[in-house]
């Protein structure tokens, strides 16, 4: 009955796209698989899955990052909290960007306190599927907790703020949100951006952590939005969905961190475990890839706007050297390029 319900789902979704999870979902003991199981936690990483929670009026959006949140971390060496938190600020971000229905970009920044050990930590994700990110550090490696899963305010402390910035390229528009990172953890200040700034109810979670045998990095997260039916979400829609919502988000709420990043889990067999009792339907996923959107002639335009005193300045051994802070890759410029 359960996996009925399930199935259903998944095979309402045009004929083939699923066709490497429905064998392992309606496989029957004891009956040959024309095809083999692929297991789960190997190409099932780095996408965001868009759902929805059938008769709840609840949709919703689940991603995991492998190499792909590992391939950004790892660019840089930074003490283990920094790097689980800028990895669970990238599963934050390409859940944002895998909302967007036109062409654009989705930037989450953290501002730490004058004395937190996180200056600045910065996420962007642009359509089809690019994320990046990177953080900056007030002081050395040595005052950073050095526990993995240190809490929010220990490393952005207790003035941090959150913005979160929307760009959508082709019509020039832009929106940005700010929230005060007063918040035990990202996905409940996220929440509370999600309450003050869109008014849509929102339910979070985000997991990042290092597999325990490959010491590599990997990051989840779910999300859940109430999109009421004539458009009525929050204290005005009806006392039944209103029950609804609050149910949705219990049910979201009682995944655990060890089963978001649970490499043998993959993303529907979490979402068929919470919400299976109200049917939930999965649509076609989202590929993410860690790329960078620097380039020589971008970097070029910024050095182009310095005065010529600090251009002077920045030429080591008669060249200017950018570095790019998102992937670390560095260019040369000659400085004469500039003159005239
Ligand atoms: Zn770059």
């Amino acid at each position: 009955m359960r996996k009925r319900r399930f199935s259903a789902g998944v095979s309402a979704s045009p004929p083939g796209r699923w066709s490497r999870e429905a064998p392992a979902m309606t496989a029957r003991e004891g009956r040959p698989l024309d095809r083999p199981i692929i297991l789960p936690g190997h190409d099932s990483d780095n996408r965001a899955l868009p759902f929805a929670i059938e008769g709840m009026d609840v949709r919703g959006r689940a991603v995991r990052l492998g190499t792909a949140v590992d391939a950004i971390v790892t660019a840089h060496a930074y003490p283990p909290a920094v790097a689980g938190l800028l990895a669970e600020t990238l599963a934050l971000t390409a859940l944002l960007g895998s909302l967007l229905k036109e062409d654009g970009v989705i930037t989450v920044q953290a501002k730490g306190s004058t004395r937190a050990p996180i200056d600045f930590l910065v996420a962007d994700f642009s359509t089809p599927g690019d994320l990046r990110g990177y953080a900056t550090l007030h002081a050395g490696p040595d005052d950073v907790p050095p526990a993995e899963d240190a809490a929010l305010g220990e490393l952005l402390g207790a003035e941090g703020t959150l913005v979160i910035t929307l760009d959508q390229g082709a019509r020039g528009q832009r929106y940005q949100g700010v929230v005060p990172l007063d918040a035990p953890d990202l996905a409940t200040a996220a929440e509370s951006y999600f309450s003050r700034s869109e008014q849509i109810p929102t339910a979070l979670r985000l997991a990042a952590g290092r597999d325990a045998v490959s010491g590599h990095w990997r990051a989840r997260g779910i999300m859940i939005q109430h999109l009421a039916r004539g458009g009525a979400s929050g204290p005005a829609a009806s006392e039944v969905e209103q029950e609804n919502w609050r149910r949705a988000r219990l049910l979201m709420e009682s995944v655990r961190r060890e089963e978001l990043l649970d490499p043998q889990l993959d993303l529907e067999t979490i979402l068929f475990r919470l919400f299976h009792e109200d049917g939930v339907r999965v649509f076609e996923p989202i590929g993410i890839a860690p790329r960078c959107r620097c380039s020589r002639a971008r970097l070029r335009d910024v050095i182009a706007r310095f005065s010529a005193a600090d251009r002077a300045e920045i030429t080591i051994g008669g060249e200017i050297v950018a570095r790019c802070q998102f992937c670390g890759k560095t260019y040369h410029f000659d400085p004469a390029e500039f003159e005239g």
